[in-house]
């Protein structure tokens, strides 16, 4: 599953988000709720003026014993007139107004200009009209139980919502005249003094004010997170990717890159420390560069040096082994021609002496020539189709004589025809070199096994003897030219060491891979794999 991954930039972005959105959200609100409160708060403030200013009228009309008013003046119209509170004077006829009256004129007055309304309320009125509803029956019962001086709440009249106060009317020791029927004393809660008040403005301007928080919270938000976020990406973001980006390139090698963060703080720091490393890692580059160069030329002097001894010496040896070639095979003739033809018996028991010397010699002086070739790579291929079976079975029926001595047997599993595409002659090189080394380091009267392994693509051929075995640790050495182990029973090595490189060259040359197992003091394999069909050979 692909992981997850967030860049810096986003990461910023959102710790943003998360703090700067919910703040000031909260602040927003919380301003919001304030400015109702205090809306609301103005509007008590309001009804409570009000009903003071009412309640105040009223005493001074009830101290007053009442207001004489002209009765036929337009403020007195409409009034139930009393005959036994009438005067008639020179300047007509007056009416007097008791404080019930005078509230419900200042009512009507106020509800013809649509500011406000009021009324008194009570329990049982004299008046019908002043038969208090349910929340002024709530108020008066609260007022007389509990001691409140005031209750309000806000009503909903459709779409119209109104703000209802009510405040507690007193008997007054004036007020006793009129009220004292019904055995009423001062100081009691009489009835109570409703005002409704319209609060759609008030609400609309909440609405707008709400409206106006929202608008301005919402762009100060988005500004805050762009100021933000372009602050992030101006000093943190892109200093950082200044410096990816510098590191990559020193990465990818480039040591003449530079960072140029001016930012005036850590980063900028940062970025300097960054270019010194840079300029300190080019001039220890540069005086690498120039050491290895020069160490390259001695080098490759040297190696040139090598070269031409090296061909002269390849050069030597070939000509010496070419030029060795010809005496010996005049003196190997001589030999045999001598031991066909001496008749004195100790003079033969000198020549055998001779014949071994010289067909150590003969072996030596071959190998070398024959190594030589390989190395300079002047040797002639010739492959060709060849049964790798029957091909086994000749090379031990030339060999086999050599193994009487030791009275070794030499068996061969020879399977069914194997065709492979090889140089005869140099893999019964390989063949001869490795049965005779067998031969050679096997015990007495033991037997050396030679098998082949029949695979579809290639063949693999072994040949395992029992005798002193290869130590561990020069198996993969042997390979190696003029590499020799201390094998003899007298703890001296034997040979020349080259028959085993020449193996190898020669497998290699064919695509193979040859290779030796052994246990110490008990048995020795040697393997070697050739392909069955001719790929492109590695001559
Ligand atoms: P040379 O050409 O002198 O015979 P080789 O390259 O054929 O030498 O062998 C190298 C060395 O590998 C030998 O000196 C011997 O110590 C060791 N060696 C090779 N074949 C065997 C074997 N079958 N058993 C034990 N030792 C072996």
């Amino acid at each position: 599953m692909k992981k997850f991954s967030l860049s810096l930039q986003w990461k910023f972005f959102l710790c943003i988000v998360l703090i700067v959105v919910p703040t000031l959200s909260v602040i927003f609100t919380w301003t919001g709720i304030r400015n109702e409160r205090q809306a609301v708060e103005q509007v008590v403030n309001r009804a409570r003026v009000l009903a003071r200013q009412i309640i105040l009228t009223r005493q001074w009309v009830t101290d007053c014993g009442g207001v004489m008013v002209a009765g036929e003046s337009k403020g007195a119209k409409d009034v139930v007139s009393f005959l036994d509170d009438k005067l008639v004077t020179s300047r007509g006829w007056y009416q007097r107004f008791t404080p019930s009256m005078v509230t419900k004129k200042l009512s009507q007055y106020s509800l013809r200009q649509d500011l406000y309304r009021f009324r008194l309320a009570s329990l049982n009125p004299l008046n019908p009209d002043n038969q208090a509803n349910d929340f002024e029956k709530e108020a008066l019962n609260k007022f007389r139980a509990k001691g409140l001086t005031e209750l309000y709440r806000f009503d909903n009249h459709g779409e119209n919502r109104h703000f209802h106060y009510v405040a507690p009317l007193y008997l007054e020791k004036g007020c006793i005249k009129c009220h004292n029927s019904k055995g009423e004393v001062p100081n009691i809660i009489r009835g109570g003094l409703s005002v409704i008040l319209p609060i759609d403005e008030m609400t609309s301007a909440v609405k707008k004010n709400h409206m106006k928080l929202a608008v301005s919270g919402t762009v100060l938000i988005f500004l805050s997170l762009l100021t933000l976020f372009v602050l992030t990406r101006r000093f943190v973001v892109k200093p950082l990717k200044d410096m990816e980006r510098m590191t990559s390139e020193i990465g990818k090698g480039n040591l003449d890159a530079r960072v140029n963060i001016r930012t005036r703080d850590e980063f900028q720091n940062l970025g300097e420390a960054f270019n010194t490393m840079a300029q300190n890692l080019a001039e220890a580059r540069e005086s690498l560069e120039t050491k290895v160069s020069q160490a390259t030329c001695e080098l490759s002097e040297a190696n040139r040096e090598l070269k031409t001894l090296d061909k002269l010496k390849s050069d030597f040896l070939a000509n010496m082994s070419h030029e060795l070639r010809s005496p010996l095979t005049v003196l190997r003739g001589g030999v045999d021609y001598l031991s066909r033809t001496l008749k004195i018996e100790d003079n033969r028991n000198y020549l055998k002496i001779i014949d071994k010397n010289l067909n150590r010699l003969i072996h030596l002086v071959s190998d070398l020539f024959d190594f030589t070739k390989i190395e300079a790579k002047k040797i002639e291929w010739s492959f060709e189709s060849e049964n790798l079976a029957v091909l086994i079975e000749e090379v031990i029926e030339i060999i086999s004589p050599l193994s009487l001595d030791k009275k070794i047997t030499i068996n061969y599993e020879k399977p069914v025809d194997i065709l492979v595409q090889i140089d005869v002659e140099r893999i019964e090189q390989v063949l001869v070199n490795l049965i005779e080394n067998a031969i050679k380091f096997s015990d007495p009267e033991t037997e050396i096994l030679v098998r082949i392994k029949d695979d579809p693509q290639s063949a693999t051929v072994s040949v395992k003897d029992h005798g002193i075995g290869i130590p561990e640790g020069n198996l993969q050495t042997i390979f190696d030219k003029f590499s020799t182990v201390p094998s003899g029973r007298d703890g001296n090595p034997e040979g020349t060491g080259l028959g085993l490189a020449i193996c190898k060259a020669i497998i290699e040359a064919h695509n193979g891979r040859i290779w030796a197992e052994s246990v110490k003091g008990v048995s020795s394999t040697f393997y070697f794999t050739l392909p069955k069909q001719r790929r492109q050979h590695n001559l």
